[in-house]
């Protein structure tokens, strides 16, 4: 049999070398073997010296994704059993200590496991086969995902935009066990969650913000606090914990903002103390703005403006609209705790963004903190693209 082989353009070997994970169509010259969608390949600079196994897929602008850059590995179950097992090592600490038994197990490229996500939440264990070459190897996974977690229940939640590009349509549902008619619950630092796996938003709770609604709940005490894009009341739910003198939660779902009610009944905390609202963000702190407002502590947690930095320019401006609000709704010594999620913004940007928001409103600030995501979604050092959550605590000084 003819191997599959993909030969790249003489100038277009260096990414690989430097480690990073992603193939590139204007960087092949050829293809041979006649490869399918999602199988492997083998990647050769022009002059034939191995480069990497990676996964095939002929659709997406992203023609081929990186398994192993070691030419004795081979690709197949084992294989993927060491790199499954190595991930879920890496989670043991925070698996044993505690916190949280909500936890990200595989983080895609950044675990070497390109296009494949998996999150537990207690015994329930929810993937994402993002990519063509996770596609092709999803019944493996799963089964080794039930062996190695000893979970009974898995699902699926692949129902995303992504797929699309590679060639795939969204699918979700009940892989292992039975299927889910209502939320699975979780306790993060001590406050229980109610999670919906079946119909809720990415996999059904942001994970990645967890060390960030720590925060809030440490500063917290005493505020009136505003939380926009609150989704099932997340950080509601940390501030209150703290300490918080009220806590006015908006977001456009309704189905988001339901079970952040039950997350409240559900933790005891009463509820004159939380105030909802289902709305628009954009709009409602205008309404705030003009009815003068004021809060000791404000979360700006938006969705992703801009996937790639081709949309970072729309991106900024929606960012500079939220924070120049939320900045002169603060009261004197207020803190926002501002966030971006976008790919495409760097941190060096959003600073900036949030600076020139700062002197448009006519206010002081300073930073306090910087911010990102939780320590179980690493960023591969060779994949700068993974870095897509960062933060800052800002202070209101006049
Ligand atoms: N901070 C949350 C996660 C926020 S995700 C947590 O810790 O769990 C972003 C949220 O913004 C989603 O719930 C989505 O429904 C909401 N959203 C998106 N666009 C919006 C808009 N224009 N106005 C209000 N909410 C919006």
């Amino acid at each position: 049999m003819q191997q599959k082989i993909l030969i790249l353009k003489p100038d277009r070997t260096k990414s690989l070398a430097r480690r990073h994970p992603w193939v590139f169509s204007g960087a092949v010259a050829k293809v041979n073997g006649d490869p399918g969608i999602g199988d492997t390949v083998i990647v050769r600079s022009a002059d034939g010296a191995f480069l990497a196994h990676a996964a095939y897929s002929p659709k997406s602008q992203i023609t081929a994704r990186v398994w192993s850059f070691n030419e004795a590995d081979v690709i197949d179950g084992r294989f993927l059993e060491a790199k499954l097992k190595a991930a879920i090592a890496r989670r043991a600490l925070i698996q044993e200590s505690g916190v949280t038994n909500g936890v990200r197990l595989v983080h895609a490229e950044s675990d070497g496991l390109p296009g494949i996500v998996v999150d537990r939440y207690g015994g329930t264990l929810v993937i994402q086969f993002l990519s063509a070459g996770a596609e092709r190897w999803r019944a493996e996974v799963i089964e080794l995902l039930a062996q190695l977690t000893g979970c009974a229940s898995i699902h699926e939640r692949s129902d995303v935009d992504v797929r699309e590009l590679e060639g795939l349509t969204p699918r979700s549902g009940t892989l292992l066990g039975e299927e889910l008619t209502s939320p699975v619950t979780i306790s993060e630092h001590g406050i229980n969650y109610l999670v919906d796996v079946a119909g809720g938003q990415k996999t059904g709770f942001y994970l990645d913000q967890r060390d960030n609604r720590r925060r809030a709940m440490e500063l917290a005490r005493g505020r009136r606090v505003l939380n926009t894009f609150c989704y099932t009341g997340g950080f509601t739910m940390a501030a209150l914990k703290g300490g918080a003198a009220s806590v006015l939660s908006i977001d456009s779902s309704a189905d988001a903002l339901a079970l952040g009610q039950k997350n409240l009944a559900l933790n005891g905390f009463e509820s004159e103390r939380a105030r909802w609202q289902e709305g628009d963000v954009f709009e409602d702190l205008r309404k705030l703005r003009d009815r003068a407002e004021r809060f000791d502590m404000i979360v700006l947690d938006p969705p992703k403006f801009a996937p790639t930095a081709a949309h970072a320019e729309k991106a900024s401006r929606g960012y500079k609209d939220i924070n120049l609000l939320a900045l002169k709704l603060l009261a004197p010594e207020g803190l926002l705790l501002t966030f971006s999620c976008s790919g495409g913004v760097s941190p060096d940007l959003f600073q900036k963004i949030v600076a020139s928001s700062a002197s448009d409103a006519g206010i002081e600030a300073q930073v306090i903190e910087r911010l990102g995501a939780a320590a179980d979604h690493p960023v591969s050092i060779h994949f700068p693209e993974g870095e897509y959550l960062k933060g800052l605590v800002v202070r209101r000084t006049s």
